[in-house]
């Protein structure tokens, strides 16, 4: 694979981090937990978006684009970094927020990445949960391109085959890094919702034949629908990489055991993960997703699934400016 053949903006901060978590990892007495700080890669904050979207502004950018359109749940991170990136190149965006939790609460509402995607100049419009999102936002697309704008529209996440090249890309870097030190990475595990990440990121170790094993959590679907639903992305997305069939349906895990009631709604053990983060590492984690995958992470080291002696890489997603969104579920 040569990411240098597809266009890109280069804007994110890479590489990012990878740091030891020591007093996470004495505190669980398993195996060395390390963490990648895709939470810093510095658009408005950071996330895993921007890795995406340095592959996916650049098409915009290349088909001659205007107004940058995508959708998501209302304290969506891949809403306000796509906001942000747009502000950036000088275009104009417009985003759908999906009512998923339906809260009626201000903070969720109109603060945290709310507050963020009109700061960064972007308009939106809100919709009901339960719709056919990317179907609304083409029709929305379609009203703007009889105004005569030129509409570059990202599905949800961020999540097609030219977003998941970021997440190859990140698998090079990291395994770069695990090779400049010396470091054997046994295990890596992450959030996954619109399945770009783990789909570009299992690609593009399948690619390099790192034999790292990913293991994605769930934020959303059931187990097996997830894991389907990455093998698809991540088999497009080989083709695209010129590697065809180098993934197959055995790398692809994920656990739904973490969802909790559902996505966006915050559950005991991710909020036990945001304060276990924040009290013995300084380190922020978001309700909605990086807080259960650290849940699955913590519960799988105490049930003895990652043992010492081993090293687990926790790929930190981002998010946390939806804290500010969900208020109500953190202050105690
Ligand atoms: C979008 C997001 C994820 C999930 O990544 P996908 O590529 O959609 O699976 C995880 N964590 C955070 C903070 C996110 O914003």
């Amino acid at each position: 694979m040569h990411l240098a053949r597809f266009p890109r903006v280069h804007l994110a901060h890479l590489p990012t981090p990878l740091e030891r978590m020591d007093r996470l990892s004495e505190a669980l007495d398993g195996p060395e937990i390390w963490i990648k700080r895709d939470d810093c890669t510095g658009l408005s904050t950071g996330g895993n978006k921007t890795r995406k979207l340095e592959f996916l502004m650049a098409e915009a950018q290349v088909e001659g684009a205007d107004l940058v359109m995508t959708q998501g749940a209302t304290q969506s991170n891949h809403a306000r970094q796509t906001a942000a990136f747009a502000a950036r190149l000088g275009m104009d965006c417009h985003i759908l927020l999906e009512d998923r939790t339906g809260y009626k609460d201000e903070n969720y509402n109109h603060n945290g990445n709310v507050l963020l995607d009109v700061l960064h100049g972007a308009t939106y419009e809100t919709r009901n949960a339960g719709l056919d999102m990317n179907a609304e936002m083409e029709s929305v697309a379609e009203n703007f391109r009889k105004q005569g704008k030129r509409v570059y529209t990202i599905p949800g996440g961020g999540s097609n085959t030219t977003g998941a090249l970021g997440y190859a890309n990140c698998a090079l870097e990291l395994v770069g890094q695990a090779n400049d030190r010396g470091l054997v990475i046994d295990h890596i595990v992450h959030a996954t919702g619109s399945t770009g990440t783990q789909a570009g990121l299992v690609t593009g170790l399948k690619a390099l034949n790192a034999n790292i094993p990913v293991m994605g959590i769930s934020v959303r679907a059931a187990k097996e629908a997830q894991e389907e639903n990455v093998f698809k992305l991540a088999s497009a997305t080989a083709d695209v990489l010129g590697c065809p069939g180098v993934v197959s349906a055995q790398d692809i895990a994920a656990n739904s055991d973490y969802v909790g009631e559902g996505y966006g709604l915050p559950t005991e053990a991710g909020i036990d993960a945001i304060r276990m983060f924040a009290k013995f590492e300084g380190l922020l984690l978001d309700p909605v997703y990086s807080s259960k995958g650290a849940a699955g992470l913590i519960d799988l080291i105490r049930k003895g699934h990652y043992k010492k002696g081993e090293r687990v890489v926790f790929l930190h997603t981002g998010g946390s400016v939806s804290l500010f969104g969900y208020l109500n579920a953190l202050s105690a």
